[in-house]
């Protein structure tokens, strides 16, 4: 039989939302009646694949999120509990010290729509190649601008692919890079798998997320969720 290795799911709450242009951060805001952090805490709770999770959340927030989401929708793989930091590969860099050998998946609180499927994929994906990342391909044309707006390149659409979370990875692998990472002055990144190929020029291997793999990041992002909640249930 095949053994399965030990799957920590980090979940990404500590983000101010700033442009969701609310008081409430956009992972606490009611989606279905409930905050749009309990549907990715649901899909690593009932996923057979995941055995802990790591929710990292904004410095001052932990107990609020122990009470109103944790304990109270019974996440009970969310043993800890710890505070985000500044930026978004700060708060992953704190929950990657926090995790055990295996694989880890890393994900943003503000994407309610992974599920089993994916998670799987996931799986199948990082066990034969070490870093991976979910994503679709565009359906737009993808064009690159300078600071003046001029059009300097249009990508070959077939190649051009949206990422999305989790992005999983050997945890081994993904903590040697951030470990790298966290020692520069300057750091621009805007996801793992670019730690992982600036830090150590690993190969990431994409695989299916989904079209409604969305992030919560404006207001009409929540009206779009609603629809997709509506017709899951
Ligand atoms: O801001 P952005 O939409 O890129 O955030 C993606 C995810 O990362 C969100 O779930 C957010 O809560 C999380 N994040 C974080 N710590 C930060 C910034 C963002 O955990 N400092």
């Amino acid at each position: 039989m095949e053994k399965k290795e030990y799957c920590t799911a980090i979940v990404l709450a500590a983000g101010s939302g700033k442009r969701m242009g609310t008081k409430v951060h956009k992972q606490y805001l009611l989606m279905g009646g409930k905050p749009v952090l309990y549907y990715s805490l649901r899909a690593f709770e009932d996923s057979k694949r995941i055995d802990e999770i790591i929710l990292v959340c904004g410095a001052g927030e932990e107990d609020y999120c122990r009470k109103e989401i944790v304990e109270k929708y019974g996440i009970s793989k969310a043993r800890k509990i710890i505070p985000g930091g500044a930026e978004r590969y700060d708060s992953v860099w704190n929950g990657l010290k926090e995790t055990k050998e295996g694989y880890v998946y890393i994900h943003d609180g503000a994407r309610p729509f992974v599920d089993e499927e994916i998670i799987e994929r996931a799986y199948e994906c990082v066990s034969e190649h070490h870093a991976c990342v979910a994503g679709m391909p565009s359906k737009d044309t993808v064009k690159i601008a300078d600071s003046g707006n001029i059009v300097t390149a249009t990508p070959d659409r077939s190649s051009v692919w949206i990422v999305q979370t989790p992005q999983v990875f050997d945890t081994e692998l993904i903590r040697k890079a951030y470990a790298l990472l966290m020692e520069k002055d300057e750091i621009s990144v805007t996801d793992d798998a670019m730690v992982a190929e600036q830090m150590l020029g690993a190969s990431v291997r994409l695989f299916y997320g989904s079209y409604e793999n969305i992030k919560i990041t404006t207001p009409e992002d929540l009206e779009i969720a609603e629809v997709f909640l509506k017709r899951k249930s």
